[in-house]
């Protein structure tokens, strides 16, 4: 893929980069090992003081630097100022927090393993290396950037080619709030470039937010090199209404949790599974909210949903979409690709999907719904984790037993409950199964790319 924004609401190309030299990565690299070598002996109390300049940074660019995202991926300009303003919340929410998580854990009673003193300690572990998704250009990059800087690690950005302007605002924030020079830059480099950058032994570790493919690829090179890896990768998190639930609530719910970003949030709800009792009345107040979303240019304060970030992911989801409607499904709202510029595709809502169709175990990436009629908890369940994702997953109940019973039994990495999925620096977020591996966000996040040393004392 090119390196190069391309506005999805037109088409068009406005501006491409060339990558960067080999000499230019080396150089950067070189410059990430050094300035760990300067971050791991600073304090706390310093490197706090240049996370939440860093913060203070976003939020004084947040109208550019939200119309860039809008720019580059199409995010409704009201969702990417939000996105800019929970990023400087998450660096802020590490500035103060990373000390205490990170603090030393003694052993209780020494005397046990034979010393005078025993614990652990969370040292860093050196450069780390970042690959990103363009669908939440600036989060999902400062909520590793964040704790791994807080812990004394440095980090490489590898984002994704189609926000390469995100990526150089990233590449110098942290030098302009005072973290030796180094500390994070962005490489900008295609995907086949990233394995030799991983396989460079100042590059100690690796995390991946993206597709499935793209996280066995990088996880297969990071295991042939030891080196530790957190993977963050596609889900198609259910959504469960039982009889008990406030149905009209969880219907307009369903429509935020489905179509929030263009539809394009791995936490997205995707698979909306209705007991039979309800189904009716979920499903009709869910299609018509779907059928009344507005539409539109994502500059615009008034757009709920603006278009498909990609040309092929849009298409990816026109092929999903007719490859069930082929085979059978029911188009309960939107399902076709709009006549209009820009890569549009229409809100939709889709019942009677089968295992024989590709929706039933893929993940839609795009603003497409499917609904799935449950015969029972059981039923529910069985459907909820009938696929090969596990990453979060919500429950809609009044009954305090069901709603234990789904807890207990979902196979994901969250649950939510009468209410939709969302990720927040305070609590650990990632997923089971082909979701991923470890945990990001607070302190499961930060731990992540520690050395968790044992200390002994005779
Ligand atoms: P993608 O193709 O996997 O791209 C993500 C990043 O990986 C990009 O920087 C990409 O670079 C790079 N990449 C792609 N193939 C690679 C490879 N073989 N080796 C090394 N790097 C590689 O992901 P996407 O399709 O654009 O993003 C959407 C996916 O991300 C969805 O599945 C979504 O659910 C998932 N996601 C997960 C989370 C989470 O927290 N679990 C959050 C957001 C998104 P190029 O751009 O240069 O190809």
């Amino acid at each position: 893929m090119a390196i190069a924004t391309t506005n999805p609401f037109t088409g068009q190309t406005e501006k491409t980069f060339d990558a960067h030299s080999e000499e230019e990565v080396e150089r950067r690299i070189a410059a990430a090992q050094a300035a760990f070598d300067a971050l791991r002996g600073t304090s706390f109390a310093q490197r706090s003081e240049w996370m939440l300049a860093a913060a203070q940074l976003l939020e004084d660019d947040v109208e550019v630097l939200s119309r860039l995202v809008t720019l580059e991926m199409g995010r409704p300009i009201t969702g990417a100022r939000a996105e800019v303003l929970k990023s400087a919340k998450g660096l802020r929410f590490y500035a103060q927090h990373a000390e205490e998580f990170l603090a030393p854990e003694p052993l209780a009673d020494p005397s046990a393993v034979n010393a005078s003193a025993a614990g652990t300690r969370y040292a860093p572990i050196g450069v780390v290396l970042a690959v990103m998704p363009w669908n939440y250009p600036l989060w999902q990059v400062l909520r590793f950037a964040g704790p791994a800087l807080m812990a004394g690690n440095t980090g490489l950005l590898k984002h994704a080619s189609n926000v390469p302007q995100t990526a150089l605002y990233l590449d110098t924030l942290f030098e302009r709030a005072g973290f030796p020079a180094g500390a994070f830059h962005s490489l900008l480099i295609p995907a086949s470039r990233v394995e030799a950058v991983l396989r460079d032994p100042r590059v100690k570790a690796t995390t991946l937010t993206g597709s499935e493919p793209a996280g066995r690829s990088l996880a297969s090179i990071a295991g042939s090199e030891v080196k530790h890896v957190v993977l963050e990768l596609g889900g198609s998190d259910p959504f469960v209404v039982m009889p008990s639930a406030d149905v009209e609530r969880a219907a307009t719910v369903a429509v935020t949790a489905r179509n929030q970003n263009n539809g394009q949030s791995c936490i997205a709800a995707k698979r909306f599974i209705v007991h039979r009792d309800v189904y009716d009345e979920f499903t009709r107040l869910f299609a018509e909210k779907v059928a009344a979303l507005t539409v539109g240019d994502p500059f615009d304060e008034s757009t709920e949903v603006g278009p498909v970030a990609t040309e092929s992911g849009r298409d990816e989801l026109a092929e999903q979409v007719t490859d069930a409607v082929t085979k059978g499904a029911e188009v309960l709202a939107g399902g076709r690709v709009p006549q209009r510029a820009g890569w549009f595709y229409e809100p939709t809502v889709l019942a009677g999907i089968t295992p024989a169709m590709r929706l039933y175990l893929e993940e839609a990436f795009g603003p497409v719904a499917s609904v799935y009629r449950a015969e029972s908890r059981e039923d529910a369940l069985r459907i909820a984790n009938g696929t090969t994702f596990g990453l979060s997953s919500a429950v809609w109940t009044q009954d305090a037993d069901e709603e234990e019973w789904f807890v207990q039994n979902l196979d994901a990495g969250a649950v939510f409950v009468n209410g939709m999925t969302a990720s927040h620096p305070e609590l650990p977020f990632g997923g089971v199964k082909a979701s991923g591996v470890g945990r990001e966000l607070a302190a499961a996040g930060i731990r992540e790319f520690c050395n968790l040393k044992t200390v002994w004392r005779a």
